[in-house]
């Protein structure tokens, strides 16, 4: 029997979608089965597996528990601290029980909200699934948020209970949270009624009578607690999650229990290849949804160990990552352009050092995978780069390739592109005038799904239904198309380009470009590591590109340079795409979760207010440009 193609099995995916995803429901437990597999009587909105009832907690811990208890579930490793630790499947059972028994006890029940706000302990992982378990509402917020971007996302979620920790630790640096929070809930108009507070020992605190708790004694008195899990049917609320913000205000992306959990499972069979009993290693962190989807949930639900990582990439030296692949027989790993581009100013052999002979793969996203960097990790780690693209909103990824599909040849990965779309998403690429399908190969135009969206997307923007519509919905007058905002084009064979934002196009004396086919060409001059393109007002063109450069090797900095990477410039793309300035820094603003700001970049080019900077990871990187430029 031959092989199907993808394209077929795509097809099929869309065609027959409600058989396709009857099966894949499959992969999880239900108490009840759904009644209906999908709900589109109310689009753009979409109710998936109706009136099935699960758990999220069920399916990532208590069956693997029951099967597998000895096996390794979830690996703590920290450099900041010193410290390893490894929970089997029964061991977190435990633990999320008794964390769920403390939450129960403060009166927090199903639908109730609890934020989250952690550094990168197994604590973190604990309170997720033990909100899961009652049918609670988490909003993880990232830690190291200070306190007005925190006291924002207070207000929109109305917590009843915060589960926070004395500090994190960065490079060493303790990282105090507490002093953050609570400025933050006397910012906020919202006050949660109890603050759960894991104390690390690393920073002092004063605890707020009769609102602060303390993990470890409510630990002790909840040990060997046995918290039934709660029923939920498959369109209630698991969580609620902020987007970078790297296009304006972060938008609070809501998503539901059923649809999420066989989303993910797919997922994890299909296009990560991931087995029971393996080791899965994402080194995003919890705050973002990479972390909720392939730290927490998604290799748990496999069945999978993962690794929870908390310090930097660097520390003790560049190799740490490739140690713990090692140690741990990691087969699947997930991690960022943004990342790489750390390692790369390190020394190539430490990428050789170690047994990476486990690891079957190395997916990367976030960012666009420029070719150079993909390239250099992929030569020095000698396995599989998978890059692949998709959005907080989406959930999982929306273009990649799925090589694990039974019966279906795999799609070849193809350098600067993340894929094909995956099956269940139905991917349009518009005319951005018209608002047609582009039918020809090689045309630029807006990256957009047709409803409904697959199961494991947004349900909608929390508490904001009417903004979901407005913001997701309405590009394309008269059609149910949910969009990116990005750019693609699809190549004769089928594969789709990135080409970046929407809003991150320039028009230099009526030309269109986009920013990112310039940050293409500068990074590939080998004296760059990153590059940010911004198009600023000019008089004369209309816009002009100007290029901030950081270099491999900041003393190279010159009049020289500069005029080096103009030419490059000229040479591969054309004059009209030729930067008015190449500006050199030491580094580039960017969110917390290592997307370039372009918008703030840009905003202070023009001597205009960068608008919100709650998510600028270092305030340093825009001072840095504002005195370069005079501003
Ligand atoms: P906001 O929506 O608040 O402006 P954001 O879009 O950066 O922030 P995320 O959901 O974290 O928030 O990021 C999704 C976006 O990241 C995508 O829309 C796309 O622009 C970019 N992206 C993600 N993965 C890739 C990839 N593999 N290649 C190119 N771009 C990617
Ligand atoms: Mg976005």
């Amino acid at each position: 029997m031959g092989m199907k193609t993808y394209a077929d099995f795509h097809r099929h995916s869309l065609d027959d979608r409600d058989a396709f995803w009857a099966e894949q429901a499959k992969r999880i437990d239900w108490q009840t089965p759904p009644q209906q597999v999908c709900d589109t009587s109310r689009p753009p909105f979409a109710r998936w597996f109706v009136g099935g009832t699960t758990n999220l907690c069920h399916n990532a811990v208590d069956r693997h528990a029951a099967a597998r208890p000895d096996d390794a579930a979830l690996i703590w490793v920290s450099t900041e601290v010193g410290r390893e630790i490894v929970y089997s499947f029964a061991q977190l059972h435990d633990e999320v029980q008794t964390m769920a028994a403390m939450l129960q006890a403060q009166g927090v029940g199903e639908g109730d909200r609890v934020l989250i706000y952690m550094p990168m302990i197994p604590e973190a992982a604990f309170a997720m699934l033990a909100c899961a378990r009652i049918g609670a509402i988490h909003s993880v917020v990232f830690g190291g948020f200070a306190s007005v971007s925190l006291a924002s996302r207070i207000d929109d979620a109305a917590p009843k209970l915060i589960v926070s920790a004395d500090a994190g630790s960065r490079g060493g640096k303790v990282v105090p949270y507490k002093p953050l929070l609570d400025e933050a809930i006397t910012l906020a108009a919202h006050k949660p009624e109890r603050v759960l507070m894991v104390d690390r020992g690393l920073a002092a605190f004063t605890p707020v009578a009769g609102r602060d708790l303390d993990y470890a004694a409510l630990r002790a008195q909840h040990a060997g607690a046995q918290v039934p899990v709660v029923w939920l049917e498959s369109n209630r609320i698991s969580y609620t999650l902020y987007t970078s913000g790297t296009t304006g205000k972060p938008k609070g992306v809501q998503r539901d229990v059923g649809g999420y959990a066989v989303a993910l499972a797919t997922s994890m069979d299909y296009i990560f290849g991931g087995k029971a009993g393996e080791t899965y290693f994402s080194t995003s962190d919890i705050g973002w949804v990479v972390g909720h989807s392939y730290i927490v949930y998604g290799p748990l639900i496999a069945g999978m160990a993962t690794l929870m990582y908390e310090g930097l990439p660097i520390n003790p030296d560049a190799a740490i990552w490739w140690s713990l692949v090692e140690k741990y027989k990691v087969t699947v790993m997930f991690s960022a352009p943004t990342a790489v581009r750390v390692l790369k100013k390190h020394d190539p052999a430490l990428l050789k050092r170690h047994d990476l002979s486990s690891l079957r793969a190395l997916f990367l996203a976030g960012e666009p995978l420029d070719e150079p960097t993909g390239r250099w990790i992929a030569e020095g780690l000698s396995v599989p780069i998978i890059d692949n693209y998709w959005q907080t909103e989406t959930g999982w990824p929306l273009l990649t390739v799925a090589h694990h599909i039974p019966g279906v040849a795999p799609v070849p990965t193809r350098f600067g592109s993340p894929g094909v779309p995956m099956y269940g998403y139905d991917v349009q690429l518009l005319d951005e005038q018209t608002g047609e399908p582009l039918t020809e190969a090689n045309q630029k135009g807006v990256l957009t799904i047709a409803h409904p969206l697959p199961p494991g997307c947004l349900q909608t923007v929390w508490g904001d239904d009417e903004r979901f519509v407005r913001t997701y919905w309405s590009s394309v007058p008269g059609k149910q198309v949910y969009s990116t905002f990005d750019w693609g084009l699809r190549d004769e064979d089928g594969y789709t380009f990135i080409l970046g934002r929407t809003d991150d196009v320039i028009n230099v004396a009526g030309h269109r470009l986009g920013t990112r086919e310039i940050e293409e060409c500068i990074s590939s001059h080998g004296a760059i590591a990153e590059v940010a393109v911004v198009g600023v007002a000019d008089q004369l063109k209309g816009q002009v590109a100007l290029a901030f450069v950081v270099l491999r090797d900041p003393a190279q900095s010159s009049p020289a340079l500069e005029a080096e990477v103009l030419k490059h410039v000229d040479c591969q793309l054309g004059a009209v795409a030729r930067p008015a300035r190449v500006h050199f820094v030491s580094v580039l603003p960017k969110t917390r979760s290592g997307k370039l700001l372009r918008r703030a970049l840009q905003a202070v080019a023009e001597g205009r207010d960068p608008g919100d900077l709650t998510t600028l990871d270092d305030p340093g990187a825009l001072a840095q440009v504002r005195e370069l430029l005079g501003r």
